[in-house]
This record gives structure tokens, sequence and C-alpha cells, in this order.
């Protein structure tokens, strides 16, 4: 057999992005409680059912007074009418001189116009059905204070939260408090990991002379949780073309392949001839590092036809390649509005030097100092290297027609947090 010819041209990242993410879309809504919707999606814009609070309400336990009857009419004992909880409908009306003793989400008497808290009067926090009848107002308030409006929060009909929005402990608050228990949500993508290589083998599992662990499938699985997908993680295959395509089809129902490694250049390099063989291959190789390797493609399983997308087997290029083309897509399949990554500039700690006209992924520790971000760069940028990525909280760009960037200056950095 010949050996393979590099001429075919690296594809820049960004078209590479392009044509990834364009062959990706969100996929179906399903209806969840809400207590398991937490980092899904919204599928459907959500409008308030009702005014939130629904009702004028008191924000204090005190007293509902007319504002009137104290600055104008100079009365500072008033008699007190009724008690209001916060469960309570007011039904009672205020009349001249009067107050209602009220806790705080009570409704506001008709009548009324402000509360005074019982830190202002003589009267305190009262057990049982008895209370005083009359309360001394030592300290007088401002009109309308500690009165909450009908409708402050989210008017009825007014947009609370729109489709796309990620749905994170407040806004599963916000949709309580309308009382909806079902929501509207895109499905988590289910995403096939399969790992590749003689070599490898599970922690866990006996280890030959010779032998690595699996770090890949940790990193790439746990990383697809993190962006909210849902993990179909294989056992390790070895390099045989056979034993790729059954596993391969195991996954002819997932919405993504990922297999990590054999995709180089080596003897043992197979994946690719099997995009051949049961697809096509839409990629190979981008003008990135690390991650040059990456291949992308689709596979016809049995009649379904799912992507596959072949990352390198060194652990920080597979990583690398994860962040760039497979979380945005996992972001765009449950429906997200964002999908990528925040950028910052940070001034770089030592010079990046770029050999080969490659866009390059410089691992980065992210400081904030005197107002400025401080991009400390890790001393081996190897794409072995699992510490440079233990370390890093971030990748300063280097791009492809940019030979050095001078310690001190300022270049791009891709956060990988937040
Ligand atoms: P490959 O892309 O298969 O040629 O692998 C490139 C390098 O990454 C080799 O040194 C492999 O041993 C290593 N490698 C491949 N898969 C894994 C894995 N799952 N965990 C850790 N290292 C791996
Ligand atoms: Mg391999």
């Amino acid at each position: 057999m010949k050996p393979e010819k590099s001429t075919s041209k690296l594809l820049e990242v960004k078209k590479a992005q392009e044509i990834i993410f364009s062959n990706f879309s969100n996929l179906n809504s399903i209806d969840l409680p809400l207590i398991d919707s937490q980092n899904y999606v919204l599928s459907k814009d959500i409008f308030a059912p009702f005014n939130l609070p629904e009702k004028d309400n008191s924000a204090m336990d005190g007293f509902a007074i007319k504002y009137k009857d104290i600055i104008d009419n100079k009365i500072t004992e008033l008699k007190v009418v009724g008690r209001v909880g916060a469960e309570n409908k007011s039904e009672a009306y205020l009349n001249k001189g009067q107050a209602i003793r009220i806790m705080t989400g009570g409704e506001i008497p008709k009548g009324a116009d402000s509360v005074v808290p019982f830190e202002n009067t003589d009267s305190g926090p009262m057990r049982g059905l008895n209370y005083p009848k009359k309360v001394t107002i030592n300290t007088p308030v401002n009109l309308g204070d500690n009165i909450r409006e009908a409708g402050l929060d989210y008017k009825k009909g007014s947009l609370v939260l729109k489709a796309g929005h990620l749905l994170n402990p407040p806004s599963l608050g916000v949709l309580a408090s309308f009382g909806i228990n079902n929501v509207p949500v895109i499905r988590k993508p289910v995403i096939s990991v399969i790992s590749t290589g003689n070599e490898v083998v599970m922690p866990g599992d006996e280890r030959k002379p010779g032998q690595i662990y699996d770090s890949n499938s940790f990193i790439i699985s746990s990383a697809i949780k993190e962006s909210g997908g849902e993990v179909n993680l294989l056992n390790i295959v070895g390099d045989r073309k056979e034993d790729i395509e059954s596993a391969i089809l195991s996954c002819r129902n997932s919405d993504l392949i990922i297999s990590i490694g054999g995709v180089s250049k080596g003897d043992f390099d197979l994946i690719k001839d099997v995009l051949l063989e049961k697809g096509e291959i839409n990629f190979w190789g981008i003008n990135m590092k690390p991650g040059k390797p990456l291949a992308f493609g689709r596979l016809n399983l049995e009649g379904e036809n799912v992507f596959q997308i072949g990352l390198p087997g060194n652990p920080v290029s597979a990583y690398v390649c994860f962040e760039l083309f497979v979380r945005p897509i996992i972001l765009k399949m449950m429906g997200a509005n964002d999908i990528m990554r925040k950028k910052i500039k940070a001034k770089l700690t030592n010079d990046i030097t770029n050999t080969d006209g490659r866009r390059m992924y410089t691992r980065v520790k992210v400081l904030e100092e005197n107002n400025e971000f401080i991009a400390e760069i890790y001393n081996n940028q190897n794409s072995n290297i699992l510490s440079s990525l233990v370390f890093a909280d971030g990748l300063a760009i280097c791009p492809e027609d940019c030979k050095v960037i001078k310690s001190g200056d300022e270049t791009e950095v891709i956060l990988l947090e937040g």
C-alpha cells in the first residue's frame, strides 16, 4: 500500500466551525416537570399568566394606615380594626383613624395607603388570636412606604423568559412563582463517545506493559455533561476496522458520534477508513495547533444518518477540539442562543512563537491585576501534557498569520469556565 500523501490543504478554524455548526440545529421540544428542568433550554417564550405580585401587599410586619391620618390629621393613636396574614385576602376597609395589623406579604386593605412597621409603633409580634385594639405610631413613614405594588416584578402578559434561555435556579423559581409545573424544553442531545487504541485501557482494568490508561473518555464525557449533553460511553475499541465499525453501528440512534484517536497518519489510524466506508468525510485536517487531525463526516448506519467527529488522541488536542467544535454544537442542539465561550483580551507573560502558520491555542491561566487581565502561559504546551489542561482556564489565541506575540502584548483569550 502506498503511504498517504499530505497534499490536502488544512481548513481554517473558522471555516471548519461554519461547516460543522451548519449541520446541526435544535432538537425537538419535550415537556418536563419543573424540578427536572434545570440546565435545559426553554423551547417556547413564557409570558406572565398573572401579575407578580398578584396584589398590592405589605413589605413589612406592621400596620396598614392612612398616611393622611398621621400627617394631616395628626392622629398618633389609631384604632386597630383587623389583622391580615400573608395568606389572607383583605376584606376590611380602612376608615379615618383606623389601622389594620398586617404581616409581610399580606394584601393591603382598601383605604390604606402606607404601612408602618412594628418598629415605628408601640406594638410588636402577638401570638394567638388576640391583639391590642389600639396602636400608637411613634415614627411616621412616607406615603406609600412598605407597599409592594401588584405587577411590580412581572406584569400580566409580559415576557418572563425567552425561548433559548438556559434554565438556572432563579429561572426555576420564577416559573414556580407562576405555578408552571410543566416546562417546554429542548431535549438533550445524546453523544456517543468511543475511545480507540490498542494501547488504551480503562482505569480499574488490568494494564499490560506499554499500555496507558484512557484519560480522553473521562475528559470528553465530563465535558459533554458539563455542556448539557447526555453521554453514551462505549467500551474502548482496539485499532481494528471491524471493531470500530461495530462500535459505531451500535451508536446509530445517537445525535452525534465522537471517536477519539486513530485519526492521524499512523499505520493504525483507521477512523478515516471507517468514515469513507460507512459514509463520507466532509473534511480532515484543520490549520490549528493542537488539534490538526480532526475529521468530520457523516455516517450512514443502516439507514440512519449520524455525524461523526473524529477527535485526535492526544488529550490536549482532543479537549481543545472539543471546546472549539463540539461544545458549540451541543449547545446548538439544545437550542441555546449563546453557543460560544466568552473571550477577553489579556497580556501575555511570555512570548508565543508560531513556527508553522497554524492557529495556536495556548493553555494559559487568566489573572486580574490592576484592572487588566494577565494570561500566564503554561511552560509545556505539548499536546500530551495533561498538566497544561489542569493548570489552564483559558486558551490564548495566536492567529495563523502572526509569527510571534511578545510577552506583555495583548491577545485574545477564550475563557474555558463560566
Ligand atoms: P492517536 O491519535 O490514536 O494516534 O493517538 C495519539 C496519542 O494519544 C498517542 O500517544 C495515544 O497513546 C494517545 N491516546 C490516544 N487515545 C488516548 C486516550 N483515550 N487516553 C489517553 N491517551 C490517548
Ligand atoms: Mg491510536
